[in-house]
């Protein structure tokens, strides 16, 4: 484990993005400036574990690192509070994983750092 990783850590275990002091906005991933006001008034928040499938695909070609899991579905999901966070939708069924279904955020390892052999975990969604 790096010092850098544990440094960081928190953002892979939790979702944790952006509200804006000023008008309350919630962002994902987190922001400089709020997108809606302007405002730089920003402090970390932890995200909502919930939300809903906005719309997906099927990943056949796999990032670098991520090809023992391919084919596997890549997701726009809404957060119960707005934010939208781009993640993998893992153990669902197939016919489950629709625009719309209401997924929830779970750890999971995400890859394996080819050089080090470091195991990274990070949120991915299952269909509730
Ligand atoms: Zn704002």
């Amino acid at each position: 484990m790096t010092i850098q990783y544990w440094r960081i850590r928190d953002r892979y275990y939790r979702l944790i993005g952006s509200k804006c002091q000023n008008c309350g906005d919630e962002f994902f991933p987190p922001v400089y400036r709020c997108r809606g006001c302007g405002s730089e008034k920003i402090k970390d928040k932890e995200m909502p574990k919930t939300g809903k499938i906005l719309t997906y695909t099927q990943l056949h070609e796999p990032l670098p690192g991520f090809e023992a899991q391919a084919p596997y579905y890549l997701a726009v999901v809404r957060l119960s509070n707005g934010a939208r966070v781009l993640s993998q939708v893992v153990d669902s069924p197939a016919e489950k994983v629709r625009t719309g279904a209401k997924v929830s955020a779970t750890v999971r390892r995400v890859r394996v750092d080819g050089d080090s052999g470091q195991i990274v975990y990070g949120y991915k969604f299952v269909v509730s």
